[in-house]
């Protein structure tokens, strides 16, 4: 579905990242893996190429404007241009209620969630307009459509995500860039279990969380994965500017 795209992914060191390289390296992309933790990062990137697809390892810190820079340089430098981008690192929320959040807790969220994509996007998009055009898909969050307990923070930037991606998607249609946005719910990433180490609240409302999602359970990353491989392929043609929810129909 991906035959000779190349493919950049930041945060593709853990979980739903991880899984995305794989899948579009199966696909027939040629995935620059990215993340600041440069051992997982360059972990994945090689399980890629000893399954026999294709993939390199970059090291991008996406707080990071020019770390950002050269990651999408590296891309186009290795495979020859850059076709689809998938802006899925992240951090957690940092659990607490909105009047004890600190300006040190509020700009670490922001920072990566949500500033960290916008450097994506815009250098993804420098990429791709002198290469006639591309797709791009950002990681935002059933959070990035309703609210949370606990976490305004994580929903704040998620709602940014999928507002960056509907202004992003007008500013792209001129340069053929389609920019959409993928809404997963809970998926039990190394991310979603350390907030159950660390949260009491949000340990004990798990239970709970797993029964509003209608489909009775929590999300796989393949799942995601999946669906971010649709929006990056020819297949959503006429997609740009969708907040995407793939969440079991936790939002509905
Ligand atoms: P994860 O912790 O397993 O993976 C996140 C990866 O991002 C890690 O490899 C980490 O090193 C990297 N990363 C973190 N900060 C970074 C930075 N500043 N620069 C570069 N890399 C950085 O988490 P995950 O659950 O796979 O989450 C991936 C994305 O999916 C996040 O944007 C998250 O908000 C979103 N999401 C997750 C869930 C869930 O239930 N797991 C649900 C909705 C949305």
């Amino acid at each position: 579905m991906l035959e000779g795209k190349s493919i950049l992914i930041t945060g593709a060191g853990s979980g739903i990242g991880q899984t995305c390289a794989e899948v579009f390296a199966a696909n027939g992309a040629h995935v620059l893996v990215t993340d600041r933790n440069e051992q997982s990062g360059e972990a994945v990137a090689r399980k890629i190429r000893d399954a026999g697809g294709k993939a390199i390892f970059h090291p991008c810190e996406v707080t990071d404007e020019q770390s950002v820079a050269d990651a999408v340089a590296a891309a186009v430098r290795h495979f020859g241009g850059l076709h689809g981008a998938m802006n899925n690192a992240g951090i957690e929320m940092r659990s607490k209620p909105i009047h004890e959040l600190t300006a040190e807790d509020i700009d670490a969220v922001l920072g990566v969630d949500l500033v960290g994509v916008f450097y994506c996007v815009k250098h993804e998009f420098l990429a791709m307009k002198d290469g006639g055009g591309g797709a791009i898909v950002n990681t935002a969050s059933a959070a990035g459509v309703r609210g949370q307990i606990n976490a305004s923070d994580y929903v704040a930037a998620k709602h940014g995500v999928v507002g960056l991606t509907r202004a992003a998607a007008c500013d792209g249609g001129a340069l053929n860039i389609r920019v959409n946005a993928i809404c997963p719910g809970l998926v039990m990433t190394p991310m979603a279990k350390g907030l159950m180490n660390e949260d009491p609240v949000f340990a004990k409302a798990v239970e709970g969380l797993r029964s509003r999602h209608v489909i009775g359970r929590f999300g796989e990353t393949y799942e995601i994965a999946n669906a971010a491989m649709f929006l990056l392929s020819d297949l959503s043609s006429f997609m740009t500017g969708t907040p995407m929810l793939v969440d079991g129909g936790y939002s509905v």
